[in-house]
């Protein structure tokens, strides 16, 4: 039940049921799913794909493949045009839009290429931010997120602006941010994309840590030696899944079901 801390009392999002369990919900169901724009573009097409609790995986394509419009549909940025998009069990088309800034509230982290951090913001007030709509104090926002800055080896750097980190550094900022509300699933779109292949390794490794820690991680990227690193790579192309090496072990070892 380790997840139940996690159920807000604030918003109106439906209750998450119990994600670490055996037989559980998956965390992402994507059934015929597809995302057609006016002008016939069509995004993402006929995508079939279940992600279990837990789990590590890429998802890689070239440019322009769809992995993006993925990515949004997973985290309930975009509805379905076709098809439909299960977060934890509920079908997001049953979800109000004030729902679904709950449930992205709550349930999932976000990590982008371009960081998206507040530039006259600390680092600390960065990622309280990530706290904002769960109705908890600004002194506790803070000693949380001090702690999950700690986490991502910034303890050293709470009060410093983002025009004072590293690349590297401005994305861990990101990852703590996304971290701080125990978000059932992180998503990350292209995380390293900006960064030279140093700060690119750290991240992955604090990727790497949390999925040990139990978090579900879904990792976007056009880059084929990050994906290989992963234990599942869903390879997307012209806006279809063409392969997927299918689920490893959902849990990792030593985390309780
Ligand atoms: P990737 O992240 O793999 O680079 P995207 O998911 O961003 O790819 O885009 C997939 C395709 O959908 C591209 O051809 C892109 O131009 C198109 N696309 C994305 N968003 C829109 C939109 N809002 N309107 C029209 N076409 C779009
Ligand atoms: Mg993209």
């Amino acid at each position: 039940m380790r997840r139940h801390r996690r159920t807000p009392r604030d918003t109106a999002e439906p209750a998450p049921p119990d994600v670490g369990g055996t037989g559980s919900t998956p965390v992402i169901e994507l059934d015929g799913v597809g995302r057609s724009h006016p002008g016939g573009v069509r995004a993402l097409i006929d995508a079939n794909l279940t992600v279990e609790a837990g789990e590590l995986l890429a998802v890689v394509g070239p440019s322009g493949s769809g992995k993006s419009t993925m990515l949004q549909l997973m985290g309930t940025l975009d509805r379905p045009t076709e098809g439909v998009v299960r977060l934890l069990g509920h079908d997001i088309a049953g979800l109000k839009d004030r729902q679904l800034s709950g449930v992205r509230a709550n349930w999932i982290g976000f990590v982008f290429q371009q960081f998206f951090l507040t530039e006259h913001f600390t680092a600390v007030d960065n990622v309280a931010n990530g706290l904002y709509y769960h109705g908890i104090p600004v002194r506790e926002r803070r000693e949380r997120a001090a702690d999950a800055l700690a986490r991502v080896g910034l303890g050293g750097r709470l009060d410093h602006v983002p025009r004072e980190l590293s690349g590297g550094e401005r994305q861990r900022v990101a990852i703590a941010r996304a971290l701080v509300a125990k978000p059932a699933l992180v998503l990350a779109d292209e995380p390293t994309g900006a960064l030279d292949s140093r700060s690119g390794a750290t991240v992955m490794r604090l990727l790497h840590e949390l999925h040990a820690d139990g978090t579900t991680i879904v990792v976007i990227t056009h880059d084929p030696g990050i994906a290989r690193s992963l234990p599942r790579r869903v390879e997307i192309l012209d806006g279809r899944i063409h392969a997927d090496s299918g689920a490893s072990s959902a849990l990792p070892a030593g985390v309780p079901g």
